[in-house]
């Protein structure tokens, strides 16, 4: 642990001037990149529990390629360059990272590190001229992921959020049947998404590198799934938090229930927990019809109905279909997914709000 920290506090000391010079002249390589017959070069940085899962779905990519590692453990490095034939010049640390503005090897890196290195790690690789894909929850708050997409945007960049599920079948056609109108006039939504967390010596549990709790987590499954199951973004929201563990859950958010009011008059009950499992579900109703996921965020398989029966969307991996997806977009102009870092930051500004009206003993937070 103290190597990490000295690590991390070179690193802080380390990125000053490299990872803010902007670098216009990649900037301008990148605007309009299209290479269609061409393949995404991905390197992935922080090589955890997601990122070798991210990593073994990509191997059945077919736009999306794993070409590089940034890594702070060395230990990691031989194991992950012979499992994805990774050459040495494709290997960087926190500190030399910077150098892969010079690598024409990688196109995009992905970062899975702890949430509130999010916002350092993306303006690092913004100034390198490389796309960003950042997983989720983009930062601690909104203002940190205003910042992340005013680097991207001067760079030139495209910046991405993980919300994989915007390539999952069943999501998508949920989305699809609401935009069509199957549902009606949509009246109503009820999400949640939690599990119980284990060793409590995990970064999760630390609000220096998590930001938050549960809310940021996994709260934010239900909070995307709300906006997307109504096609619309919430005028206020009300929440309210327990801590049933004071211990476990000293630094950050147990079980916090949300409300968000719509403007076509819908109201979305939202949960998240860090403390029970068996705690996962989409529903929507609308005057017309309804949808229920369940599950509905996880990794799959995905189950679903609707008033007009089972859904049978075929089960996907979803993380190959995320990057081949966004290879899709970045290479052949595709549209983009509700997957760009502007997605991201509309979750933000609610969680924000969410964590406001909990302080304020759930007082109403309009947006
Ligand atoms: P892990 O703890 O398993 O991995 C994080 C990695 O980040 C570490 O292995 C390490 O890699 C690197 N790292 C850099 N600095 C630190 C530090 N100070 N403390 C700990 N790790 C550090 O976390 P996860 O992979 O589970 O989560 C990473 C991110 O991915 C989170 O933002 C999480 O929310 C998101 N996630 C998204 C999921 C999804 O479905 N979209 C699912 C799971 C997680 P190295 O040793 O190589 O430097």
């Amino acid at each position: 642990m103290s190597s990490r920290r000295d690590f991390l506090q070179k690193l802080s000391i380390g990125i000053g001037a490299a990872a803010f010079t902007p670098v216009t002249s990649k900037a301008s390589i990148f605007s309009g990149f299209q290479r269609p017959g061409k393949q995404l070069r991905v390197a992935l940085m922080g090589l955890g529990g997601y990122a070798n899962i991210v990593a073994r779905a990509m191997t059945d990519c077919k736009l999306a390629v794993l070409k590089g590692i940034v890594t702070g453990t060395p230990s990691k490095i031989p194991a992950w360059q012979k499992n994805y034939n990774i050459p040495d010049k494709n290997v960087y640390n926190y500190n030399t990272v910077h150098q892969i503005a010079n690598n024409p090897d990688i196109d995009l890196v992905y970062i899975t590190t702890p949430n509130s290195l999010h916002h350092q790690h993306v303006l690092q690789i913004a100034a390198t001229g490389k796309h960003v894909l950042c997983e989720k929850p983009l930062a601690d708050n909104a203002q940190q992921a205003r910042e992340m997409i005013a680097a991207c945007k001067n760079a030139g960049v495209r910046f991405y959020v993980g919300y994989r599920l915007h390539f999952e079948p069943h999501t998508r056609e949920l989305i699809r049947m609401r935009r069509e109108g199957a549902f009606g006039k949509i009246m109503h939504v009820n999400n949640y998404m939690g599990f119980r967390i284990g060793d409590p010596a995990q970064w999760r549990l630390r609000k220096a590198l998590a930001g938050g709790g549960a809310m940021m987590d996994v709260g934010i499954y239900a909070l995307n799934g709300a906006r997307y199951a109504t096609g619309e973004e919430p005028m206020w929201v009300t929440a309210q938090e327990t801590k049933t563990d004071k211990v476990k859950f000293a630094e950050v958010d147990e079980t916090v229930t949300f409300q968000l009011g719509f403007p076509g008059g819908a109201l979305a009950s939202c949960g998240t927990t860090y403390n029970f499992n068996n705690y996962e579900r989409l529903y929507v109703i609308g005057d017309k019809g309804f949808a229920e996921l369940s599950p509905a965020f996880g990794y799959g398989p995905i189950a679903g109905r609707t008033h007009l029966g089972p859904m049978n969307q075929p089960e996907i991996t979803h993380q190959t279909a995320q990057m081949d997806g966004l290879a899709d977009c970045i290479l052949n102009g595709t549209p983009d997914p509700a997957m760009t870092a502007e997605e991201g930051l509309k979750d933000m500004v609610i969680i924000d709000a969410v964590y406001e009206s909990i302080r304020k003993n759930g007082e109403k937070i309009f947006l």
